[in-house]
Order: C-alpha cells, then sequence, then structure tokens
C-alpha cells in the first residue's frame, strides 16, 4: 500500500475527472487520477467537438482529452493508468477510504468518482465498422455533421425522442425507428415527435445492418411483425438506446436511482457517504455534455475541497 493518505483520489479519467484534478491540484490536495480502461473517456471516441468552449476553431475529442491532462499534469496531479477493483469506504465523516486498482491500494480522506457512463449499442458488426463514419450515440455532438442530410435514430425513449427532434431541425429528414408498437418516451415527448413535419416513426422497426462505402449510405431495417426488410437512404445513424453508468463497483455501497446513476445531495456533489463525491455522467442522465461534466468536476473538487478542511485539517 502506498504510505501516504492523499486528500483525494480521483476515479475517473474523462472532462469530470480532469477538471477536478485540476482544481484539487491548484488547492494543494495532491490529487491522484486512476484513469480506468479507457483514458480520457467517451470523448476519445468523438471526432470534431464544436461546443467546447474557448475552441472557436472546434477540436478533436482526444486533443481536448490531451489538453485537459496537460493542465491537470501541470498542477501536480498524478495520474496513474489503473483501474480500480475495489473501494472501501469510511463510514463516517474524518474516516478514510481505501482504493484498490489492479496495481496498488490507495488511500484518501476523500474520494470524486467520475467514472462516466457508456452509450448502450445494439451489438451490430456495423456499428463498430462505421463508428465515426456514419453511426454516432450523441445527436449533440454529431448532428451538425449532417445538416440537409438524411438520418435515422434508433430508440423509443425519451433520449430517442429528443435527439430525433433536435436532429430534425438540423437535417432535412429523420426516421425514428421505434421496435415496439409504442413508444416508452413521456407523452410530452411523444407530442413534439408527433409534431414535427419532418420526423416519420417507423413503429414495430430494427436496425439489422448498415451499408456504404466507407461511410454509411443505407440502413438495412425490418418490420419484427411482418419480416419485411428494407432499406433507408440516409447518411448517419444515431442509436438512443440509453446510456449505462459505470457504477458497478459501488453497488450497495452507494445510493443510485433505478438505472444505476448516483444520487448526488441536493446542490451539491457529494454521495450518501461522506467524503465521497461525483461528478459528471454517473451522476447525470440529463445533460451528459462534456462542458457540464467538466462543471460538475470543478464543484465537485471545491466540495472535496471544504470537506477535508473541515474534518481533517487543525
Ligand atoms: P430508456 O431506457 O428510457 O429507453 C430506451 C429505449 O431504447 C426504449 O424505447 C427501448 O425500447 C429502446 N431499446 C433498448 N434496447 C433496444 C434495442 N436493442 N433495439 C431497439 N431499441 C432498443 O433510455 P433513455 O436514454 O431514453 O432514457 C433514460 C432516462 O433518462 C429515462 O428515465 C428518461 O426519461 C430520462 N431522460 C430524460 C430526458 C428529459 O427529461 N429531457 C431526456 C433523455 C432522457 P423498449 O421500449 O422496447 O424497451
Amino acid at each position: 500500500m502506498e504510505n501516504n493518505v492523499r486528500d483525494v483520489i480521483i476515479i475517473g479519467s474523462g472532462p469530470a475527472g480532469y477538471t477536478a484534478g485540476i482544481y484539487a491540484a491548484r488547492a494543494n490536495m495532491n490529487p491522484l487520477i486512476l484513469t480506468g480502461m479507457e483514458p480520457g473517456g467517451q470523448l476519445t471516441t468523438t471526432t470534431d467537438v464544436e461546443n467546447f468552449p474557448g475552441y472557436p476553431e472546434a477540436v478533436t475529442g482526444p486533443e481536448l482529452m490531451a489538453d485537459l491532462q496537460k493542465q491537470a499534469e501541470r498542477f501536480g496531479t498524478e495520474i496513474k493508468y489503473e483501474y480500480v477493483t475495489e473501494v472501501t469506504f469510511g463510514e463516517k465523516e474524518g474516516d478514510v477510504h481505501t482504493v484498490k486498482s489492479n496495481n496498488g491500494t490507495y488511500q484518501a480522506r476523500s474520494i470524486i468518482i467520475s467514472t462516466g457512463a457508456t452509450a448502450k449499442y445494439l451489438g451490430l458488426d456495423d456499428e463498430t465498422k462505421y463508428a465515426g463514419s456514419g453511426v454516432s450515440a450523441c445527436a449533440t455532438c454529431d448532428g451538425f455533421f449532417y445538416r440537409g442530410k438524411d438520418v435515422a435514430v434508433v430508440g423509443g425513449g425519451d433520449t430517442a425522442a429528443e435527439e430525433a427532434t433536435y436532429l430534425s431541425k438540423l437535417c432535412n429528414k429523420v426516421y425514428l425507428l421505434v421496435r415496439k408498437e409504442e413508444m416508452r418516451a413521456s407523452k410530452a415527448m411523444q407530442d413534439r415527435v408527433a409534431n414535427t413535419h419532418n420526423l416519420e416513426v417507423l413503429y414495430n422497426h430494427e436496425l439489422i445492418g448498415l451499408e456504404g462505402n466507407n461511410v454509411v449510405e443505407k440502413a438495412k431495417i425490418i418490420n419484427n411483425v411482418t419480416n419485411e426488410e428494407k432499406e433507408l437512404i440516409v447518411d448517419g445513424v444515431f442509436i438512443a438506446i440509453g446510456h449505462k453508468p459505470n457504477t458497478e463497483l459501488f453497488q450497495g455501497k452507494l445510493d443510485m436511482d433505478e438505472t444505476g446513476y448516483l444520487i448526488t445531495q441536493d446542490r451539491s456533489y457529494k454521495t450518501n457517504v461522506a467524503g465521497v463525491f461525483a461528478a459528471g455522467d454517473v451522476q447525470d442522465s440529463v445533460y451528459r455534455q462534456a462542458i457540464t461534466a467538466a462543471g460538475s468536476g470543478c464543484a465537485a473538487a471545491l466540495d472535496a475541497e471544504r470537506y477535508v478542511a473541515e474534518f481533517f485539517e487543525a
């Protein structure tokens, strides 16, 4: 075991984790970031990011994450490319927490969890084949690249309804593929879908494949009632069947909602365990943007700093 108890360990290295690192390091908290299996998080799998303030000419996802990492390191954040295997939280205020990784055991007075969420995919080989070349799981991130084009959205929940209506403002035509004969989305969202003239809902339809020369040109779909197959001429497909927060490690240890998102307490980033904070997509099923994640990482670091000052320092 590392023999110093740190002020803070940050688990996860997306925009929330690195921003927490920047703030914690500048507050002399000697932060350690354990990156997890995907250093840089979801943004490392995207291409251009045009909506992160401060980059008027856009930046690629990997570049943005490399910049955030450099900025965190500049102030002394230590970064280890390790994944956490177990956490043991202290029971009360002033207790120390223990974090085990694949390569060591660490202790800290506070923990910031920023393990993110992972977009769910259908599991088709073509989703991987055309990743970043016509397949996306984020309309706010990538919709702009499909201006004036035809696209399809897969899913029947609020996310799919929201993505489809968002895309309808940018695209020529949007197909919404719903696998059942009804949508799960809220009534208000369904009304919005119904009232959007260039959005066509195809109930009982599933995506079964994609075709195109390097980029998506066609979506192959099936009517799961009649088994009739057909092709849609589209330039992009947005998979909007939900996200899975990365919270398996914390099952039974931290309060979560029914889908596994960590619950933070009113107007703070505190979890139900003293000295444990959560930031970014792991606690946010609504906004899920890099900039909102970064903002919450900042706030969680400020919360952690105050907590350590209150319960550990003379
Ligand atoms: P949901 O789990 O609510 O919906 C997922 C949708 O994807 C369902 O329609 C489901 O179909 C469909 N689906 C799942 N797997 C497949 C598959 N293999 N093939 C085809 N379709 C599939 O996820 P959301 O991300 O939509 O929402 C998550 C939570 O976030 C919800 O509580 C939602 O209300 C909330 N939210 C709120 C928003 C807002 O208030 N503005 C915006 C976005 C989300 P089926 O119905 O058949 O199971």
